[in-house]
């Protein structure tokens, strides 16, 4: 089997039929995008900073914070796409330095965008970090937890203050570099016709997205079981994303655990699904599957699964349909 995958360490990510998608890395740290690219990766789709602001006595500079997303953005081939997501730090993740609140829901909470909106200083050092990598790469920004379309602007209104102050100062950066959020919380679904129109991509969470449309805490071993990203209420959201970003012309990613499994990738290839970011380890199975599926297949078994019931019928259809993956 290892063998057999080898051949597609440098192979495009393309269907038996000629559907071409991507597969990127998920990483947490600059080191782990070497192993993201020996494993055949094309890029990162989602680079989860807060790793950089962890284990440590104070927030990282903007100069360490510049040197370890150029040295992602230089780990692969010129073009490459490199996803770096802002701080996402709240929730389950916390920081000593930053004294944060104890709350009765740390998920429900003062995280991500909410807390980066709020500490506006460290939010700009990261964004001027990030854009002074873009000059070094194929380098695109997200924002995670969006909920409401003037989280984005106030995001984006940052911004700009950023890259004024960098033309300011004649700093390179990449002027054009895409800016796109996470699509993690069911709100941002409901109205991504309308976040389609401001941004330039958007990438899925489905880690998170499962919990909140759920209403089961990721962590809580007791509601486990509802932890279900093959749900047809999730797959209906994962479908509405889809068909709202390509409505206004932009690609959907996904970089929740969902993109990298193999019995989801037919149904994601099915819906649409422009851009697939998973562990390492999954990148080259992921790409075996996909070259030995047919697009128009993958079309029938995703539709024919949003009318289903249960993620156990959805799973027995994709297994019945495709035995490869189960
Ligand atoms: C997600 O929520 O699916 C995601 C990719 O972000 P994280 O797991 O870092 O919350
Ligand atoms: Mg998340």
């Amino acid at each position: 089997h290892k063998e057999q995958m080898k051949k597609y360490l440098h192979a495009p990510s393309v269907t038996s039929d000629g559907h071409k998608v991507e597969i990127v890395s998920n990483i947490g740290n600059p080191g782990d995008a070497l192993g993201a690219n020996r494993n055949g990766a094309e890029g990162i789709g989602l680079f989860r900073t807060e790793f950089l602001y962890m284990g440590r006595a104070d927030f990282p500079t903007e100069e360490e914070q510049f040197k370890a997303y150029k040295e992602v953005a230089e780990t692969f081939k010129e073009g490459s796409p490199i996803v770096i997501r802002t701080l996402d730090i709240g929730g389950d993740k916390e920081l000593d330095y930053l004294d944060l609140p104890n709350e009765m829901n740390p998920f429900l909470g003062y995280r991500a965008i909410r807390l980066c909106l709020d500490q506006k200083e460290m939010f700009k050092t990261q964004l001027r970090a990030i854009l002074r990598a873009s000059a070094y790469g194929n380098v695109k920004m997200m924002y995670p937890m969006i909920a409401t379309v003037q989280e984005l602007r106030a995001a984006n209104a940052i911004l700009a203050e950023v890259k004024q102050d960098l033309d300011a100062r004649q700093i390179p950066y990449n002027s054009a570099m895409e800016v796109g959020i996470m699509i993690e919380i069911p709100a941002a679904v409901l109205i991504s016709d309308q976040l389609a129109k401001e941004v330039d991509f958007f990438s899925i969470g489905t880690n998170d997205l499962v919990q909140y449309t759920m209403a089961a805490d990721r962590m809580n071993e007791k509601v486990s079981h509802l932890t279900q990203p093959m749900n047809p209420s999730i797959l209906r959201l994962i479908k509405m994303t889809i068909d709202n970003a390509h409505k206004e012309g932009k690609w959907a990613g996904m970089c929740g655990e969902m993109a990298g499994s193999l019995i989801a990738i037919p149904i994601l290839l099915g819906l649409g699904l422009d851009e697939f970011s998973m562990s390492a380890g999954s990148v080259l199975p992921a790409r075996m599957l996909m070259s030995n599926l047919k697009i128009e297949d993958a079309k029938k078994i995703a539709n024919e699964a949003l009318n289903m019931q249960s993620a156990a019928d959805i799973e027995a259809h994709v297994i019945k349909s495709l035995p490869a993956v189960a």
